[in-house]
């Protein structure tokens, strides 16, 4: 019996009954569901398994100037409980690990294609469906190192992560920071022969409690943030101290930077003790499409949809700054129920995010 189920519902279900939670990934799997069910489209795709089991699927239609379509096919892990391990549909919603954080944006992507006639494209649609970006991007970074020649002529890019199926044009940098205060061990009943370096390391953690700064973007004010995340010192509770270390997050606004960021949180250090050993973790620029892309106005135009800028990091960023293709997040997820245990994502979203992307091809392509 066929079943009257849209594309979009079948595919979302059938991708989040695929484990690919991450870790480990295992994207593979996934991919070769997605390959048939392309080849059933006539879509030539190829999975590029860059480790055992983890795996990008891409594939490349006609020729020109190129425009991307990008999702990721891992997930976070299950909830504990592993409740949400096969995807179950209630009040027009999908429930399962991946529904809004990206399985149903995939799913669009490839509904969208149905019964579009991609033979002959007069321009380059590029679908990108990566591995690994819930850890350390490295589906993308190895697509963008080692297959460069992929992205060659694409100038425009959409990544369907959780937008609400609003237009998401930008992202704050981050900046993670680690900072070693050093000092001397001694006898836990002679502090004055040792040097505490906890001590150093609190009043650190202190003055950072109180920075604050402001920043504007475009004309929407965003402020740079500063946390301490986690702090790790001392060996024993009779020894004083001669090692603490405290890790910092420090998000950067749109028209900061995370060099002069670095900076600023090095300096306060070095006031709480000159010999700290200050290490940077991790540098993302803030990212942001130039509002006035024709990217952009073809979304406005077809979705009515709002703009906004996001706290989050997304691909966008590596995408925009390695190989330069102007990136927008729009995707059918609503970015709360990103990571929940009860992760879903409406129906309703996914048609229209379906529709949406099969707007743009036809528009780029036919
Ligand atoms: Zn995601």
């Amino acid at each position: 019996m066929k079943s009257s189920e849209p594309t979009v519902v079948r595919l979302t279900k059938e991708l989040i009954n695929i484990n690919t939670e991450n870790p480990p990934g295992r994207e593979v799997e996934a991919a070769r569901y997605m390959r048939s069910y392309l080849k059933g489209l006539g879509i030539r795709s190829e999975i590029i398994e860059f480790a055992p089991g983890r795996a990008n699927i891409v594939a490349g239609i006609g020729k020109g100037e190129g425009i991307m379509l990008n999702g990721h096919i891992d997930t976070v892990p299950f909830p504990s409980n592993r409740l949400g391990n096969l995807a179950s549909v209630k009040a027009g919603r999908i429930y399962g690990r991946g529904a809004a954080d990206m399985k149903g944006a995939v799913a669009s992507i490839l509904a969208s294609l149905e019964g579009i006639d991609t033979e002959n494209f007069r321009r380059r649609l590029l679908l990108v469906f990566v591995a690994d970006e819930e850890s350390k991007f490295k589906g993308s970074t190895y697509l963008l190192s080692k297959r460069k020649r992929l992205f060659k002529g694409v100038k425009y890019g959409i990544i369907a992560e959780p937008s609400g199926l609003k237009i998401r044009l930008g992202q704050k940098g981050i900046l993670g920071v680690k900072v070693g205060f050093t000092g001397k061990m001694a006898h836990g009943s002679s502090p004055w022969l040792g040097d505490n370096a906890i001590y150093k390391a609190a009043s650190f953690v202190q003055e950072i409690g109180k920075a604050r700064e402001a920043v504007e973007v475009d004309k929407r004010e965003e402020k740079d943030t500063i946390a301490v995340t986690r702090i790790n010192g001392g060996v024993a509770g009779n020894v004083i101290p001669d090692y603490c270390e405290v890790h910092i997050d420090k998000r950067v606004a749109q028209g900061s930077k995370t060099a002069a960021a670095f900076e600023q949180i090095k300096k306060i250090a070095k006031r709480h003790d000159n010999d700290a050993r200050i290490e940077i973790k991790v540098a993302r620029e803030p990212y942001k499409i130039d509002p006035n892309s024709k990217l952009v106005k073809w979304l406005i135009g077809l979705t009515k949809a709002e703009t906004y800028y996001a706290r989050t990091y997304t691909e966008a960023e590596l995408y925009g700054r390695i190989a330069g293709i102007e990136c927008v997040v729009y995707g059918p997820g609503e970015s709360r129920w990103s990571h929940d245990p009860n992760e879903s994502v409406s129906i309703a979203n996914l048609k229209r995010a379906t529709e949406t992307y099969r707007s743009i091809i036809k528009r780029w392509c036919l």
